[in-house]
């Protein structure tokens, strides 16, 4: 059984990107974003957002210069918060997660916690 389980998580999310997120307009560092599986991003889920330099509780999804890069919804199939990205609005770049590995590691759980919390809140805003 665990083994079962083991290969189906490879297959499924076994494959993950670390993405440095940017505004296209102004370039300006939005957050890093831990990107699971093949294709274009479209979404971006809370609890893969990390080390955001931009407020993530709001509605509107917003560079430090205050163009809209995307709005929050929550995604159906899995009930998860996440921001839909417009077209063309965000830059991505690849960061070799090597690089990071021992930072990001510990700031992946720390914002997996943060967002935790967030979550928590945008619930008693959102009542969802
Ligand atoms: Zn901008």
């Amino acid at each position: 059984m665990k083994l079962k389980n083991n290969k189906f998580k490879k297959a499924r999310g076994g494959y993950s990107r670390l993405l440095q997120i940017s505004c296209r307009k102004c370039n300006s560092v939005i957050c890093m974003y831990q990107k699971y599986g093949p294709g274009d991003l479209r979404r971006m889920y809370l609890d893969r957002i990390i080390d955001p330099q931009v407020l993530v509780a709001r509605k509107d999804f917003t560079c430090q210069k205050d163009h809209l890069l995307g709005v929050k919804i929550i995604w159906e199939k899995e009930n998860r918060p996440a921001f839909r990205l417009f077209v063309d609005s965000v830059n991505k770049k690849i960061v070799k997660f090597e690089d990071y590995e021992d930072i990001m590691l510990v700031k992946i759980t720390e914002e997996r916690l943060k967002t935790k919390e967030k979550l928590l809140t945008h619930k008693q805003v959102w009542g969802n």
